[in-house]
C-alpha cells in the first residue's frame, strides 16, 4: 500500500497532495477490467506521496517501487499516480495509459464550501481540466492552487474537446471535466465527452456533488414517489406548451430549470397546462438569497409578480405529479359536470385534469366509459 514506511524514501512531500489526491479520487469499489484497485482515501498517506513523477519518469519509478502481492503496483502518468493493480508487474507506458481517467467533477452552485473534498483533490492533482468556460472556472482553480492546464469544453466545441480529451487519456494524462456550476452533463456540456471516452475504451470516474435539481428536490417537500428531471423547456411558448402537454399525465414530480428572463412565461404556461397542482420554486439555491417557496400553481404567477426580486436569479421549478394530490373522486365529479354541460369528451377530460390535477388519460377513459 502506498505510504507505508518502506516506501518513504521513494516518496517525497513536495507534491504529496497532488499525487495522493488522484489516488484517493481514483478509488473504486471494485476491480475494473484493468485491475485498477480501490484505494480508499484513508489508505493513502498524503504526506508521503510521490514527488513530481513525469510521464517519462514512470518506468524508472517502477523499477524502484516494490511490487507487492496485493496492491503490488502503482501506475503513474503525467497526472500522477492514478491506480493500483492487483498483481506484481513492472510499470509500463501501457499501464500508465490504462489507469488515466476522465473525472466528472461537480462544482458548487453558488456556495464554494459545497465543493467536495474529493473534487478538490482531483482538481488539484490532474494535469488537465476541461472546463465549460475556462475564464469562469479560473478563479476556482486558482483558489484551490490547482496547477492543471485548462482546455475549453463547451456546447459549441464538445466534439473537438472530446477528441482532445481522448488523446490526453491515451497519453496517460487524466482529465477532470467541470462545468460552470453543478454537475457536468446535467443540462450542461459533458455527455458527448463522456460518450466519446467510453467509446474509446477510456475510464470515466463520476464524482457525486452539487446539482441544482437534486438540491432543490431534497427541500421541496413534494411527496411524489418519483420525479422526472426535464431540465430546460423550449424557449418558444408554442413548443413549450406542447412539451408540457406531453408531460401532463406523468405520475411523477416534474423538475425544470429556468432562467430569470423566462420564468414568468414558463410559470404562466405551467398554470395553463397543469391547473391545480403544487409548484415549488427553488431560487438562488445555496446563495445569499436562496428561496424555496411552495404554493398552489394557479397562485404562482401573482406571487412572482408581487415582487421583482422573486423573478431574479436561477430557478428550479418543481411541480407535483399527475394525481399527486387530487383524488380521483374530485376529478370524476368535475368531469361529469363538464360532460353534462355538453363539452366534448377530450376537452372535458383535459379541463377536469387541469382543474383537479387528476390524470388526463384516466379521466378520458372514464369519460368514454360514462358515455357508454
Ligand atoms: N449542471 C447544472 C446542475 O447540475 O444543476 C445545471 C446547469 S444549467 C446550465 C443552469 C441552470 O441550473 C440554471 O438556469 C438554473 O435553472 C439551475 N441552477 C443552477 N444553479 C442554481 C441555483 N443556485 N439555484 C437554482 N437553480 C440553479
Amino acid at each position: 500500500m502506498l505510504g507505508g514506511e518502506d516506501d518513504a524514501p521513494l516518496l517525497g512531500r513536495r507534491d504529496a497532495g497532488r499525487r495522493a489526491a488522484e489516488i484517493a479520487a481514483a478509488a473504486q469499489a471494485h476491480l475494473d477490467e484493468n485491475q485498477c484497485l480501490a484505494v480508499a482515501a484513508d489508505q493513502v498517506d498524503l504526506a508521503t506521496a510521490h514527488p513530481e513523477i513525469t510521464h517519462h519518469d514512470a518506468q524508472a519509478v517502477a523499477l524502484q517501487m516494490a511490487c507487492r502481492p496485493v496492491f503490488g503496483f502503482a501506475a503513474a502518468g503525467g497526472g500522477g499516480i492514478v491506480g493500483f493493480c492487483s498483481h506484481a508487474q513492472t510499470m509500463t507506458e501501457s499501464m500508465t495509459q490504462e489507469c488515466a481517467a476522465l473525472y466528472v467533477v461537480p462544482t458548487p452552485l453558488g456556495n464554494l464550501a459545497d465543493l467536495t473534498r474529493r473534487a478538490e483533490e482531483i482538481l488539484r492533482s490532474v494535469p488537465w481540466v476541461a472546463a465549460e468556460d475556462t475564464r469562469h472556472s479560473g478563479p476556482l482553480l486558482k483558489q484551490l492552487g490547482a496547477r492543471a492546464r485548462t482546455l475549453p469544453a463547451h456546447q459549441h466545441n464538445e466534439n473537438e474537446a472530446a477528441a482532445r480529451i481522448v488523446e490526453k487519456l491515451q497519453a496517460g494524462e487524466s482529465v477532470a471535466l467541470i462545468s460552470d456550476a453543478g454537475t457536468p452533463g446535467i443540462s450542461d456540456p459533458g455527455a458527448r465527452i463522456v460518450a466519446a471516452v467510453r467509446e474509446a475504451g477510456g475510464r470515466v470516474v463520476p464524482l457525486p456533488g452539487p446539482c441544482a435539481a437534486t438540491t432543490a428536490l431534497s427541500a421541496s417537500g413534494l411527496l411524489d414517489e418519483h420525479f422526472l428531471f426535464y431540465g430546460f423547456l423550449p424557449a418558444k411558448s408554442g413548443q413549450r406548451r406542447q412539451a408540457l402537454e406531453a408531460l401532463s399525465d406523468i405520475p411523477a414530480a416534474l423538475v425544470f430549470y429556468e432562467a430569470p428572463h423566462r420564468v414568468l412565461d414558463t410559470v404562466a404556461d405551467l398554470a395553463s397546462v397543469f391547473g391545480q397542482r403544487t409548484l415549488v420554486i427553488g431560487r438562488e439555491l445555496t446563495k445569499l438569497f436562496e428561496t424555496i417557496h411552495s404554493l398552489p400553481l394557479p397562485e404562482a404567477l401573482d406571487w412572482l409578480k408581487a415582487d421583482p426580486n422573486r423573478q431574479r436569479g436561477e430557478f428550479v421549478l418543481m411541480l407535483s405529479g399527475a394525481s399527486g394530490e387530487a383524488d380521483s373522486g374530485e376529478g370524476e365529479r368535475v368531469l361529469k359536470l363538464l360532460l353534462a354541460d355538453g363539452l366534448p369528451t377530450k376537452q372535458a377530460a383535459k379541463l377536469a385534469a387541469s382543474i383537479t390535477g387528476a390524470s388526463k388519460n384516466a379521466l378520458y377513459d372514464l369519460a368514454l366509459s360514462l358515455k357508454g
